[in-house]
């Protein structure tokens, strides 16, 4: 799984979901938007207009799929949750596991339960270039016990395991810089779909 806040889905995101589903060789990367991020503030596009965006940017992507099971929960999104749920849908045994970015790793610490993180899922940690891997005392402490260079065992094993993954080509793209430039009137092509911003333009967003 690679959730986010997708607001708006971007070239960042899509790059990172191809690399982990050729690279760690996967049955599938699920992109889950959340509904109520309850980390950050609330996202500007609606919970349909940011599922819309991911359906238009990963259409005929084999391997790419969309998951809405955290906007039908009607409650703040804690990836503990999303998990657990996952979980019981796929059984004890099958191995899953969630990308997070450098930048949400770095956070970890402060999301609800989430050594239980561990408890459900892999985590794979990928780079991105503004954010430096200076983890706090607690995370490396957790990162020694969970940490693992061998991306194999993230098949063997159903979960329990950390790994980090350099991209391949690391994109400096952010949603943030997307929406200022978009606020700015400057031009956001080629950070994301075409047909992403299409729809951008169409329903006025981020004006
Ligand atoms: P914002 O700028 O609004 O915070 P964002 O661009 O970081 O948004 P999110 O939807 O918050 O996008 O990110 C979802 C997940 O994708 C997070 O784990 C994040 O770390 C990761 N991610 C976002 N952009 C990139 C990128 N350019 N490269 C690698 N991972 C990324």
């Amino acid at each position: 799984m690679l959730g986010g806040t997708f607001d708006p889905i971007h070239h960042g995101h899509l790059r990172t979901a191809v690399e982990l589903y050729e690279r760690l060789a996967v049955a599938e990367v699920r992109l889950i938007p959340c509904h109520q991020p309850p980390h950050r503030q609330q996202p500007l596009a609606s919970s349909a207009q940011r599922l819309h965006m991911v359906s238009l940017a990963i259409a005929g992507e084999a391997g790419l799929q969309l998951d809405a099971c955290e906007l039908e929960r009607d409650q703040a999104s804690w990836s503990v949750h999303t998990l657990a749920s996952l979980r019981a849908r796929l059984g004890a045994q099958v191995p899953l596991m969630m990308a997070v970015g450098m930048d949400s790793f770095l956070s970890l610490p402060s999301w609800y339960q989430w050594r239980q993180l561990t408890h459900y899922a892999h985590l794979v940690v990928v780079t991105r270039p503004d954010y430096q891997a200076l983890y706090s005392a607690e995370l490396q402490t957790w990162l020694d016990q969970h940490q693992t260079q061998n991306a194999d065992l993230l098949h063997r094993l159903p979960c329990g395991k950390v790994l980090l993954m350099q991209l391949q080509t690391p994109l400096a793209i952010s949603a943030t810089q997307i929406r200022k430039a978009l606020a700015q009137g400057r031009s956001a092509r080629y950070w994301l779909p075409d047909q992403v911003l299409a729809y951008i333009q169409q329903q006025g967003l981020y004006l």
